[in-house]
């Protein structure tokens, strides 16, 4: 057989209407308003339980009881915005925040850049961020106006990164932001430029000399009976080793990589044709040249 106690006849009774009194326990602090023989009713607490000097600034302070008798009481709601959410229900998300209708978002590091949700009031950052530059972007989203307190809470795991910075916060709260920087030099990067260069003058010359026009990748590849397709085109026009390319060349590329490149042998152009150092995409084999003609 099961009883239910009914909740019909529960009731509230304020403390100081009550007018027992509270208690404290000796041992664990814990206060109670009800004393039996004067055993502390925590689990296995060996304390005994005292009467409590209502007047005492350790009840009149009590954080909990202030917070309990001042703080405005509002409901809590929490969720997540992460990269795994469409777009649109993401900015649906944003908006309910932005609106007050949730509390707090649970973020992944994408939240970082590019979402705008207005003020914070406190960033709660689960592990310490890899540079400083992250922890600026991420504690920095709390407080940007004058009139709020800005709040921001790191946690610190128990692995290397966190411990180090633990021990020593201001490195990472205070810490130098490398700019971000690009190395001019870069092999990479140039030959990209060096392409560019390339394509830029072809385009015009197909133009105004064969009068032909690509708008698309497509246009561009597209085997067509009776005209030349635009790579072959491409090929015939590098063959002849334009001067305004070559002077293009000449003036963007770092001098350190001319020799490297062969700019003026225009041995740079076999690694173009022959579609460089990537691994050859499945989707889109690359182009063959047809045997001359
Ligand atoms: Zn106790």
């Amino acid at each position: 057989m099961v009883h239910r106690v009914s909740h019909l006849f529960w009731e509230v009774v304020p403390v100081e209407e009550a007018a027992t009194g509270c208690y404290r326990c000796s041992h664990c602090r814990s206060v109670f308003h009800i004393n039996l023989r004067s055993v502390c009713p925590a689990y296995g607490c060996p304390g005994r339980l005292e009467p409590l000097d209502v007047r005492a600034p350790g009840w009149v302070q009590n954080h909990y009881r202030h917070l309990y008798q001042h703080m405005q009481t509002i409901p809590f709601s929490a969720q997540e915005h992460t990269a795994q959410w469409t777009s649109s229900e993401a900015s649906k998300v944003q908006e309910r925040f932005i609106q007050g209708e949730i509390n707090a978002l649970s973020c992944s590091t994408t939240f970082e850049l590019g979402v705008d949700v207005g003020e914070l009031q406190a960033v709660l950052m689960r592990n310490v961020p890899p540079t400083t530059a992250n922890y600026v972007q991420r504690a920095g989203r709390a407080g940007r106006r004058t009139d709020s307190a800005a709040f921001a809470l790191t946690y610190a795991q128990r692995r290397s990164h966190d411990l180090t910075h633990y021990a020593r916060p201001e490195r990472i709260v205070a810490g130098k932001i490398r700019p971000p920087s690009v190395v001019v030099s870069n092999e990479k990067i140039v030959r990209r430029h060096m392409h560019s260069v390339l394509f830029a003058a072809f385009f015009r010359h197909a133009y105004w000399e064969e009068g032909r026009s690509f708008r698309s990748v497509g246009d561009f590849f597209k085997p067509d009976d009776g005209i030349t397709p635009g790579p072959e085109l491409l090929r015939e026009y590098a063959a002849r080793h334009p001067t305004d390319v070559l002077a293009a060349l000449q003036r963007v590329v770092p001098a350190p990589l001319h020799a490297e490149l062969d700019i003026e042998g225009w041995g740079w152009l076999n690694r173009l044709w022959q579609g460089g150092p990537r691994r050859p995409s499945t989707r889109y084999p690359s182009w063959t040249p047809p045997p001359a003609r």
